[in-house]
């Protein structure tokens, strides 16, 4: 029979380049295949989730190619199903109902205990009911084996280690472990292709597919983890890990998604930059690497020139304006307006291209002598960008309370240092749509920037 896989992200955030590898491992397999790739949400923790990405998601994936065959569909959609699924467990006495907090067990236990849960309701029969959340029963004496195409061969784990986890919260709502595993049999799921932080969830998830008597496992293909050129785990704080920060910096998906094939898995020999077709031609699960994968920056900065080298002159110009016209898409009504000539709505929006705005010495100078505040603004805005969510009006108002704190009097001087820092220059563009469209990282750089000039004393760029 034809594979059926998922991709089943949760929608928190940006989409990680972790993300993407197991999206792309997922298509790969399944177009070699010729199985189905499924697209689900997994949005089942609703303090963690933003809606908003569930697009952001669906782009991104499109920007690699990525096509799925089934869905999106979106876990919460099925919480009924969930929900029942755990009466049923509760009614065959595989699940529990606990009202236990994390501090209680934390004082019930005895000083270098295991980490878990100590099972104090196991046999209290509490009834089930809002307020309490509700644990699987896991079998004292069995193990939870599962086949990995990846480790290449079983994988075992007493089941005593895993614990009775919590499969429903207090308030009703399955978690994710639970509805994971629901989904995929519903699914009809054959093999499942994750990430291998998920290697604990995965022995909870067999304990769970057996106690439901949901038939034959899927097989299991757990990737292994991606790591920075210096050897460290991806982070957010190090590294470049939204997908979409590299769309934004003029990366060509193609290229992309190559380098991203080439993160724990290869296609033999020293070949590195290959056609799609190649890749999926060639690509099998049990040639994923076990350990971990490098991924570079450098080496897939390398990897775009080649892409990038390798286009038609007119194809390349026509990616490159389509790349530019996106990017100033949003700002085009308001430079439009403002616009005499098209030279001039160049000069408007030239500060998003450039890795640094060119600050003339004079009209840093210029703005600092008229904006006495200019630092203190710049270091206030600084703090108050790094959290604020990124969206114009968001912006504006944390550059309002950005002035206050520098103490200005005038609060329409707050804007200034900001455009300088920014766009090197003292009019142009609505600046808090400018700022939104440059990206939060891009301003924080600028903002530090500027005040490192400011404060060295060179105050100028060139
Ligand atoms: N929703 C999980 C995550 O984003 C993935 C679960 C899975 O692939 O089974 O990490």
């Amino acid at each position: 029979m034809a594979p059926r896989v998922r991709f089943a992200p949760s929608p928190t955030g940006y989409f990680h380049v972790g993300s993407a590898r197991t999206a792309l491992f997922n298509w790969m397999f399944a177009r070699q295949q010729g199985g189905t790739f499924i697209l689900r949400i997994e949005d089942t923790d609703r303090s963690r989730n933003q809606p908003e990405q569930i697009d952001g998601i669906q782009r991104a994936m499109r920007w690699l190619g990525l096509d799925w065959d089934e869905g999106p569909f979106l876990q919460s959609d099925s919480a009924a199903r969930h929900r029942e699924v755990v009466d049923q467990l509760l009614e065959e006495g595989r699940a529990y109902a606990c009202d236990c907090t994390p501090e209680q067990i934390e004082a019930r236990k005895p000083p270098g205990s295991p980490p878990g849960y100590d099972g104090y309701h196991r046999e209290r029969g509490l009834t089930p009911g809002l307020g309490r959340a509700v644990r699987f029963r896991a079998p004292l004496d069995a193990e939870s084996i599962f086949e990995d195409v990846v480790a290449g061969g079983a994988v075992r784990e007493p089941s005593r280690n895993i614990g009775d986890f919590v499969i429903r919260k207090g308030n009703g709502d399955a978690l994710f472990i639970l509805a994971n595993v629901v989904d995929d049999a519903d699914m009809r799921i054959s093999h499942v292709i994750r990430g291998n932080d998920h290697l604990s969830n995965t022995h909870k998830y067999v304990l769970l597919w057996e106690a439901l008597r949901l038939g034959p496992l899927p097989v299991f293909a757990h990737l292994p983890l991606m790591m920075n050129a210096a050897g460290k785990k991806l982070s957010k704080r190090r590294d470049k890990v939204a997908v979409e920060d590299y769309r934004d910096d003029g990366y060509l998906p193609e290229a992309f998604r190559n380098y991203l094939a080439l993160v724990g898995w290869s296609p033999g020999g020293d070949r590195e930059i290959l056609p799609i077709e190649e890749m999926v031609a060639e690509f099998r699960l049990e040639d994923v690497t076990k350990s971990s994968g490098m991924f570079d920056e450098r080496k897939l900065l390398d990897v775009n020139k080649k892409y990038i080298l390798s286009l038609r002159p007119g194809d390349f110009l026509t990616r490159a304006t389509a790349w530019l016209s996106d990017r100033t898409q949003p700002l085009a009504p308001l430079v439009q307006e403002r616009s005499r000539t098209l030279a001039e709505a160049w000069a408007m929006v030239d500060f998003l291209y450039q890795p640094k705005p060119c600050i003339e010495r004079d009209t840093l100078q210029r703005s600092a002598r008229k904006v006495p505040e200019f630092g203190a603004i710049l270091a206030a805005a600084e703090e108050r960008y790094a959290t604020v969510e990124w969206r114009a009006d968001a912006i504006r108002q944390a550059t309002v309370e950005a002035g206050d704190a520098a103490g200005v009097t005038n609060r329409a001087r707050s804007q200034e240092p900001v455009r300088v820092a920014v766009t090197g220059r003292t009019v142009g563009p609505p600046l808090f749509e400018s700022l939104e469209v440059l990206g939060r990282d891009r301003t924080l750089a600028r903002l530090a920037d500027a005040r490192a000039r400011l404060d060295d004393g060179t105050g100028a760029t060139r």
